[in-house]
């Protein structure tokens, strides 16, 4: 593979993240890149996803029980949380915490980092 063919398509699966706007699976980045770049196969997008994290472009998101997502380390790198769609599987970005939650946790104990998840309907499998 040449230099410039790697190039343009680390590119395009950066371009994806910032049009989608949320955390998306390998698949979804597949799907969706595959319309910027044609000929682009799975196992390009997995070495890209780990070039770009390596890179420290992009970071995994966790999500207990779900397949992996990932997300641009510009918008990780910011405190917030996320909306599971569980109707679509897709999963959005919400930038407010609850906070207060040392309340929650027993005595003595010391909170230093949550992840939280939200999941119901987005608004398209809602209506
Ligand atoms: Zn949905
Ligand atoms: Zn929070």
């Amino acid at each position: 593979m040449t230099v410039q063919r790697q190039t343009k398509q680390l590119q395009a699966i950066r371009d994806t993240f910032e049009q989608a706007g949320r955390p998306l699976s390998i698949d979804e980045l597949h799907g969706l890149a595959s319309k910027e770049l044609d000929s682009l196969g799975l196992r390009t997008v997995y070495r890209a996803v780990r070039r770009l994290q390596e890179d420290g472009v992009i970071a995994s998101v966790s999500a207990l029980g779900q397949s992996d997502r990932y997300e641009l380390e510009s918008i990780a790198a910011k405190h917030h949380h996320h909306f599971h769609c569980k109707a679509c599987d897709r999963f959005f970005d919400i930038h407010g915490c609850p906070g207060g939650l040392n309340k929650l946790i027993p005595k003595g104990f010391k909170l230093e980092n949550h992840d939280l998840t939200l999941s119901g309907l987005c608004v398209s499998c809602a209506s």
